[in-house]
C-alpha cells in the first residue's frame, strides 16, 4: 500500500510530514518507508508461496538501493543479497545477512573480489565466463575449499525494457550463450574447487510484462534438462530479478501473485532450489526524493520549475529518460503545465518536459516519487554538489541513515601535488 498521502493538506511518509524532515535534515534528501520496503518483500515472497513455491531463496539485489538500514529491514524478512562487488558484499555482511545468503553476481569480479568472497564464504558465485569458473576452482582448491557456483547463461531474449537496462540478449556483454552452455557446464563441472551446482539468469530491468520472463524461464528449463541428460546434477536455478514498478498514477506491473504463479506454471518439473534476485520491485516504490522549488522561470513554451534537486541526485531521467512522477508536498488544488529542471550546468540536467504537474511556486517543497531504487545509489557530486542524504521512516520516527556528505569534505580527500 501507498504510504506516502496527504494527512490535513501535506504529504507524509507513514505518519512523519515530509516537511518536518524537510526543515530539519534540508534539501534535497531521500525518505523512504520502512513498511514499503517490508510490505514489498512479503508480497514478493507471498506471490511464491501462494502458488505453491515454498523454499525459493530471495536475494535482494542490493545495488537497487544499498543503504544500510534498508538492508537490516530487509534481513529481517529473511532476505539475502544479491551483490555486484566487494564493497557491496561487505554492507550485506555488516547488515548481519548470513553469508551463505549472499550470490555474488557481475561480469567484471576481480581475482581480489573473488578470493574476498571465498573468505567470506557466500553461498553463490554465478559465473559469467568459463575463464572466471577457472581462476575461481583453482583460487578455491588453492585454499582447500569448493566454491559453490552457478552458470549465468544469456537466453537470447529481449526483455522489451529500456536499452540500457537489458541485459539478456546476446549482443549483451552478460551471461554466457545458452548454445554454448551445455559444454561449458561439462568443462567446468569436473574442475576440482568448484561445486557447480546450476544456472542463473538476469534479462533486464522495469520488465512490464510476464511474457519475456517466461520466455526466458521456459528455455533455462530445457537447459537443465539437457544437463541433466548429459549426466550433471542440477539442484539450483536462480531466476534473477527484474520486475517492474509503476512509476506514473495508473501504470499497472505485473502483480506478485501473477508472478508466482508463472513461476510455479514454468518451474513446476525442474525439482531444483529456486533463487530470486528482486531489487526495483522491492525498493522502488518504497523512496521519494523531496526537494525544494528555487525558481519558477519563464520559458519559450512553458515555465521552467528549477529544484534544487539534479540529475546527481536522481540520475534516472537523465540515463534513461526515466519519468518520476512529481508531486508538491502541499498541494494548492491548482495544476500548471510545466517543464522540471535542476541546477546542473547541462541540458540532461531535466526530469520533465510539457507535463501537467501540481501547481508550485518558489519555495514550495515538492517530490519525485518512486525514487527508492536506482535513486541515492546513483548520486554523486556532479558539479560539486552535496552527496545526497537519505532517511528512514517507520510509523511516527525518522532517522537519517546517510549523511549529507559536503563538498568540503569531498575536498578534503583531494590532494595538490607538491610540484604545483
Ligand atoms: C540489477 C540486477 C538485478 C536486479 O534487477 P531489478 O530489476 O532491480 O530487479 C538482479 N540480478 C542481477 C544479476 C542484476 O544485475
Amino acid at each position: 500500500m501507498d504510504r506516502f498521502t496527504l494527512k490535513g493538506g501535506a504529504l507524509h511518509c507513514e505518519d512523519v510530514a515530509l516537511q518536518a524532515i524537510a526543515r530539519e535534515v534540508g534539501t534535497p534528501v531521500y525518505v523512504y518507508s520502512a513498511k514499503m520496503f517490508r510490505e514489498a518483500a512479503q508480497a514478493f515472497r507471498g506471490g511464491l508461496v501462494d502458488a505453491g513455491v515454498h523454499d525459493a531463496h530471495l536475494a535482494y539485489a542490493i545495488k537497487a538501493n544499498p543503504n544500510i538500514a534498508v538492508l537490516k529491514v530487509l534481513a529481517a524478512e529473511g532476505f539475502g543479497a544479491d551483490v555486484v562487488s566487494a564493497g557491496e558484499m561487505n554492507r550485506a555482511l555488516a547488515a548481519g545477512m548470513p553469508a551463505a545468503d549472499i550470490v555474488f553476481s557481475g561480469v567484471g569480479k576481480t581475482r581480489g573480489e573473488l578470493i574476498a568472497a571465498l573468505d567470506a564464504g557466500i553461498g553463490q558465485f554465478n559465473l559469467e565466463l568459463e575463464e572466471e569458473g577457472e581462476v575461481l576452482a583453482d583460487l578455491a582448491a588453492a585454499r582447500g575449499i569448493t566454491a559453490p557456483a552457478v552458470l549465468r547463461v544469456n537466453p537470447d531474449v529481449d526483455a522489451g525494457t529500456h536499452a540500457k537496462i537489458s541485459t539478456g540478449r546476446k549482443e549483451n556483454k552478460f551471461g554466457i550463450p545458452i548454445s554454448e552452455a551445455v559444454a561449458m557446464y561439462a568443462r567446468l563441472a569436473g574442475r576440482p574447487g568448484l561445486d557447480l551446482k546450476g544456472v542463473a539468469i538476469h534479462i533486464g530491468s522495469q520488465l512490464s510484462d510476464l511474457a519475456p520472463l517466461e520466455a526466458a524461464y521456459v528455455r533455462v528449463g530445457e537447459l537443465v534438462a539437457e544437463l541433466r541428460a548429459a549426466g550433471h546434477t542440477i539442484a539450483r536455478v536462480d531466476l534473477g530479478g527484474g520486475l517492474g514498478v509503476p512509476y506514473k498514477v495508473g501504470e499497472v506491473m505485473p502483480s506478485a501473485a501473477a508472478f508466482g504463479q508463472m513461476v510455479a506454471r514454468v518451474t513446476k518439473e525442474w525439482g531444483v532450489t529456486l533463487m530470486f534476485e528482486p531489487g526495483r520491485r522491492i525498493a522502488g516504490s518504497a523512496g521519494v526524493l523531496v526537494t525544494e522549488v528555487v525558481w519558477v522561470k519563464p520559458g519559450a513554451v512553458n515555465p521552467y520549475i528549477i529544484v534544487d534537486a539534479a540529475m546527481n541526485d536522481l540520475a534516472r531521467p537523465a540515463l534513461y529518460d526515466a519519468w518520476h512522477d512529481f508531486q508538491a508536498v502541499v498541494p494548492t488544488g491548482n495544476r500548471m503545465i510545466a517543464n522540471i529542471a535542476g541546477p546542473v550546468c547541462e541540458t540532461g540536467d531535466t526530469f520533465a518536459m510539457g507535463r501537467e504537474i501540481d501547481e508550485v511556486a518558489s519555495g514550495d517543497l515538492a517530490v519525485f516519487r518512486t525514487a527508492g531504487a536506482y535513486g541515492a545509489t546513483m548520486a554523486s557530486t556532479y558539479n560539486s554538489r552535496s552527496l545526497v542524504p537519505e532517511v528512514l521512516v517507520e510509523d511516527g520516527r525518522y532517522a537519517v541513515v546517510a549523511d549529507r556528505i559536503t563538498p568540503e569534505t569531498i575536498l578534503a580527500a583531494e590532494r595538490v601535488p607538491d610540484w604545483l
